[in-house]
C-alpha cells in the first residue's frame, strides 16, 4: 500500500492555487485587472490577511502585478511562468477544470478554450474511434465543408507532397493529383511521401497512393500529364479549390488563365533555398499571376512564340534548388488558405506572402491588378455536349458549333496546332498534324542537313482544313475540355461532357469500386443534344472585346 504524503498547505497557499487555478481556467485574463480585494475575499470566502498574502505569493511568482492606487493585474501566462501556477493550483483544478468526462480520466491542465461560436455548437468527438475528432474543437473548421470539397493540386513535387499530405490529414474529401515526372533519387531528400522503391515510378500516382494511405476516407485520382495541355477545363469547373505546387512560370500561367476562365480561387506556392512566397488568387478581387510579371517575364514568355520548341525544352528542363524545410513551411501555408477558401474565409487575394527563412522575416505585399491583363477572361454559360475527345471528329464539333453561331464560327484552340515543319536549306517539307506538345526541340531540326525548320503554327479551326476527319484528341484537346468559338460578335463555350465520367472520378485505390454510390459520381447538370439552332440553348454568350 502506497502511503500519500500529508499535504502541509496554508491557507493562503490554497487561496493562492485557487486563483492560479480561475488564471489557468481563464476566469481571470491576462492584462486585466482582478476584482477588488473585497468582492475577491467574498468571492473565495477567505479573509483579507489570508488573501492579501496570497496574492503576494501569486505577485512573487510574476502571475500577478500589483499596479499601486489601481490593483491587481494578471501577467501573460507563458512557459515557467503556466507550470508555476499548475504546481500552484495543482489541489484545485482537479475539482475546477476536470469537468469534461473524459475517457482516460486525465488531462492536462490548461488555457480554457476558445468560447464556442453560434454557428458551430460544440460536438463531444469519440477521440478513439474519430480521426478527425480533434479538429471539432477548432472554432472555424467544418467537417461537411471539407469532406465535400473538390481540391487540384498540380505539381506532385516537394510542395505537392507537402500539400497533399496536409490537405490528407485535414479531411479533405476528394483529391486530384497532376503531374507529369517520374520519381529519382534526389526527391527522396525533400519529399515526405516518396519512398527508395518508388524510384521511376509516376510521381502523381505514388501521392495519391500514399494520401489514400494516410487518410482511407479521402477520394483520391491522379493524372499523370502535363497541366499545361493535358487537363480539360471540365476538371477545374469542378474543383473549389486550385493549388499551384509548380516550379515554372508557364505552368502558372497556364493554370492562372484557367482558373480564371472558369472563375476559381488558386493558391500559388514558390521556393527557393530558404525562400519562399504564397500567393492566392481570386478572379474578381484584385490582381491575377498574370497581373504581377514584370515586363521582363513577359519578353521571356513571348520566347514561346517566336522560337517555341525552345522554351518549352528550357521550361522542362529548369530545376530550382529546394530544400524539405521551405517546402513544407510553404506548402502548409498554401494548404491553410486552401482550407480558408474552402470555409469561405478570408484569405490575401491579389497579395503576396514572403518568407525569408535566413532572418525569419515575412511580409506582405499587394499587386496592382492592370486592366489590360489578358487573363481577367470569365467564361459564359456553358454548353455540356455529350461528346467525347477521342471519337469526335473536328468536322462533327465544327457541325454543331456552326449551326450554333452561324456559318462564320471558328475554333480557338488553346494549344497551337503545329501544320507543317520546313527546311529551308534542302527544300523540304513536313506536313505534320501536331499539337505542339507533341513536337521535340530535336524534331524541329531537319533530319537531313540537322539546321531549326522553319515551323507553321494556328490555333484556328476555321472549316477549311484538309484535316477535319482528325480526332479532337488528336490535335491536342484534352479530355472533358471546354472548347471556344466564336463568330466574331460573341464567344461560346463547348464542354466535352461525354468525357465526365472516364476523366474525373476520384476512385483510384478505391477496392470496391463498383460499390460506390452513384451519388459520389460527379454530374453537373445533363447533356445537351442539339439537334437543330431552335432546340439549343447555348446562352454562353461573351462579347467580345468591346
Ligand atoms: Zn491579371
Ligand atoms: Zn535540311
Amino acid at each position: 500500500m502506497k502511503i500519500q504524503p500529508v499535504q502541509q498547505k496554508s491557507l493562503s497557499e490554497i487561496v493562492a492555487g485557487k486563483i492560479a487555478a480561475l488564471i489557468l481556467e481563464g476566469e481571470f485574463l491576462p492584462n486585466h485587472q482582478l476584482p477588488a480585494e473585497r468582492d475577491l475575499g467574498v468571492q473565495l470566502d477567505v479573509s483579507r490577511s489570508s488573501l492579501r498574502e496570497a496574492l503576494k505569493i501569486l505577485g512573487e511568482h510574476k502571475l500577478i502585478e500589483a499596479r499601486p492606487g489601481v490593483g491587481w493585474f494578471v501577467q501573460p501566462i507563458e512557459g515557467s511562468k503556466f507550470i508555476k501556477a499548475q504546481e500552484l493550483a495543482q489541489s484545485e483544478l482537479r475539482v475546477t477544470v476536470h469537468k469534461e468526462p473524459s475517457s482516460t480520466g486525465e488531462r492536462p491542465p490548461g488555457p480554457r478554450r476558445l468560447p464556442v461560436t453560434k454557428d458551430k455548437p460544440l460536438k463531444i468527438p469519440n477521440l478513439s474511434k474519430d480521426r478527425l475528432g480533434t479538429f471539432e474543437f477548432i472554432s472555424w473548421w467544418e467537417r461537411d465543408k471539407v469532406a465535400a470539397a473538390k481540391v487540384l493540386v498540380v505539381g506532385a513535387g516537394a510542395l505537392g507532397n507537402e500539400v497533399v499530405k496536409n490537405l490528407t490529414l485535414m479531411g479533405v474529401g476528394q483529391i486530384l493529383i497532376i503531374d507529369f515526372d517520374t520519381i529519382e533519387a534526389a526527391n527522396l531528400s525533400r519529399s515526405v511521401l516518396f519512398r527508395e522503391t518508388d524510384n521511376k515510378k509516376k510521381k502523381s500516382q505514388v501521392v495519391a497512393a500514399r494520401a489514400k494511405e494516410i487518410n482511407p476516407n479521402t477520394k483520391v485520382q491522379y493524372l499523370y500529364g502535363d497541366v499545361t495541355t493535358e487537363l480539360g477545363l471540365g476538371i477545374i469547373r469542378r474543383m473549389d479549390v486550385i493549388i499551384g505546387c509548380l516550379d515554372n512560370r508557364e505552368a502558372r500561367l497556364e493554370i492562372n488563365r484557367f482558373a480564371h476562365w472558369m472563375g476559381k480561387p488558386w493558391v500559388d506556392g514558390a521556393i527557393q533555398e530558404l525562400l519562399g512566397l504564397v500567393r492566392v488568387f481570386v478572379p474578381g478581387e484584385g490582381a491575377c499571376y498574370e497581373c504581377t510579371l514584370t515586363e521582363q517575364a513577359r519578353r521571356d514568355l513571348a520566347l514561346r512564340y517566336s522560337c517555341p520548341l525552345l522554351a518549352r525544352q528550357n521550361i522542362l528542363l529548369g530545376k530550382v534548388p529546394t530544400t524539405p524545410t521551405t517546402a513544407s513551411i510553404i506548402g502548409a501555408m498554401q494548404s491553410q488558405e486552401a482550407l480558408k477558401l474552402i470555409h469561405g474565409m478570408e484569405v490575401p487575394a491579389g497579395k503576396v506572402i514572403h518568407y525569408n527563412g535566413l532572418n525569419n522575416q515575412m511580409h506582405t505585399t499587394a499587386y496592382t491588378r492592370r486592366d489590360d491583363c489578358e487573363s481577367h477572361w470569365i467564361y459564359g454559360d456553358i454548353t455540356e455536349l455529350p461528346l467525347s475527345a477521342q471519337t469526335t471528329t473536328l468536322k462533327e464539333l465544327l457541325k454543331i458549333i456552326k449551326i450554333d453561331l452561324g456559318e462564320e464560327a471558328v475554333i480557338e484552340l488553346d494549344q497551337e496546332l503545329v501544320l507543317k515543319l520546313e527546311c529551308k536549306h534542302c527544300n523540304t517539307t513536313d506536313n505534320t498534324i501536331s499539337p505542339m506538345s507533341q513536337v521535340s526541340f530535336e524534331a524541329g531540326h531537319c533530319p537531313n542537313c540537322g539546321n531549326m525548320r522553319e515551323v507553321t503554327m494556328t490555333h484556328l479551326i476555321t472549316g477549311e482544313e484538309s484535316f477535319l476527319g482528325r480526332t479532337l484528341a488528336s490535335v491536342g484537346i484534352p479530355p472533358l475540355h471546354i472548347l471556344r468559338a466564336n463568330n466574331t460578335e460573341e464567344y461560346r463555350f463547348y464542354e466535352l461532357t461525354g468525357d465526365l465520367e472516364e476523366t474525373l472520378h476520384f476512385k483510384h485505390f478505391e477496392n470496391t469500386v463498383d460499390q460506390v454510390p452513384v451519388r459520389d459520381r460527379i454530374k453537373i447538370g445533363k447533356p445537351i443534344k442539339i439537334k437543330s439552332p431552335a432546340q439549343n440553348p447555348a446562352a454562353g454568350k461573351i462579347k467580345l472585346k468591346d
